[in-house]
């Protein structure tokens, strides 16, 4: 657990942002390395006893950069792959005041360059099973298949599976780049389908650690939004219904909306999918067009010029760059067309 000074260093060598990256936790460590600046971070001092129970792998001070479709973030404190239901109960039962992310595929995130400060889950190691249950068919047309899918799953994959099972119903959502914990917790849709419409029951912890399970109708669905009726720790389980079709169609609908994406979107360079929302009777993008900002950067972070509300990273963009982008966007569209862009992705550790 305990990672070497020598570690440390290869870290900070391979950090983008280095005045920032290396955090210290002990007071034994230098203040500077080559010239940068060590934050000290107390945090994680308490004790981490623990962890030790754990039969998933833990990891310090773990760099988020390489979990993130943006390639942004700095270091986790501590960096957890539960291995199942019950390494995540304890994970969320012995926390205590340390704060606990859950991390999916990190496709909707801005990460910020000092990285995140407490524990970091990630299901996609083991949370990884989909079975498919056949429903008591209501016609000879009507034909519905019940989907258990754990949160780590990908929503690509899981589309991809069930268009060559002849399951209809995912095939908008099959570009969408994260994973089905995350879909839900964003209500992920595209081309007028989201994932809320299509859920049966989804299976969660709360933060106390204590496992429930819901249905639908307890959750409220909103535009890239999800409220629950009481806190939620992490998305365990969701359970998707979908109805029959043939395979050929579906798989055609998905080619197609593929093609488009390709068309549409910035998929050769890092980013992190529609930074804004789009308001009711525009679009984020248009809108950020009209005020002349296509293509504008700061540091490595650009506006894409295939898509303008689309943020890449043209090689050592920092969480910073792209902050500040995203405050100049929001004034100038204001400014320009008196919109305010509200913004999708997630900040985390910012
Ligand atoms: C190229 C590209 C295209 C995209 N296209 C679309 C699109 O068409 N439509 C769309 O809606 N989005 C799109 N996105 C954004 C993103 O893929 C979705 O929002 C996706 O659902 C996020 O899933 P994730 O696993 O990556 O979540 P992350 O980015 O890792 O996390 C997002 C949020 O979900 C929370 N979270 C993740 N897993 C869990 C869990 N198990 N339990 C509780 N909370 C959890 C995180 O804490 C965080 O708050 C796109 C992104 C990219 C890079």
């Amino acid at each position: 657990m305990q990672v070497s000074w020598k570690q440390r260093l290869i870290r900070y060598a391979h950090a983008k942002d280095q005045s920032k990256a290396l955090v210290r936790t002990r007071w034994d460590f230098p203040k500077t390395v080559l010239g940068h600046r060590i934050i000290l971070r107390e945090s994680m001092n308490s004790n981490l006893d623990w962890l030790q129970k754990l039969k998933g792998d833990v990891l310090r001070d773990e760099m988020l950069y390489s979990h993130t479709s943006l390639r942004i973030g700095g270091p986790a404190d501590v960096f957890i792959y539960p291995k199942d239901l019950n390494d995540l109960q304890i994970i969320f039962k012995n926390a205590g005041t340390h704060p606990i992310f859950l991390l999916g595929e990190g496709t909707n995130l801005l990460v910020g360059d000092a990285g995140i400060r407490g524990i970091v889950v990630s299901l996609k190691n083991s949370f990884r099973s989909v079975h498919e249950t056949e429903l008591p068919s209501v016609s000879e047309e009507n034909q519905r298949v019940l989907i258990k899918a754990d949160a780590g799953v990908k929503t690509s994959y899981l589309a991809k599976r069930t268009a060559r099972l002849g399951l209809t119903g995912l095939e908008e959502l099959a570009g969408i780049p994260g994973s089905i914990g995350g879909s839900l917790h964003m209500n992920a849709g595209a081309e007028g389908k989201e994932i809320g419409t299509l859920v049966k029951q989804v299976t969660l912890l709360t933060p106390d650690g204590d496992i429930k399970t819901i249905s639908k109708e307890d959750i409220k669905f909103g535009y890239r939004s999800a409220i629950y009726p009481f806190p939620v720790g992490a998305i365990v389980e969701v359970q998707l219904e979908l109805d029959k079709e043939n395979p050929v169609i579906i798989q055609n609908k998905i080619a197609g909306y593929l093609d488009k994406r390709k068309n549409t979107q910035p998929l050769n360079l890092p980013n992190s999918g529609s930074v804004f929302k789009n308001p009711v009777d525009a679009k984020a993008g248009k809108l950020i067009e009209d005020a002349g900002l296509k293509g504008y950067s700061i540091g490595d972070a650009g506006i894409s010029l295939k898509h303008a509300n689309f943020i890449v990273n043209k090689g050592n963009a920092t969480a910073r760059d792209v902050t500040k982008l995203i405050k100049l966007v929001q004034k100038e569209v204001k400014e320009h067309s008196g919109y305010e862009l509200e913004k999708e992705i997630i900040f985390a550790g910012i």
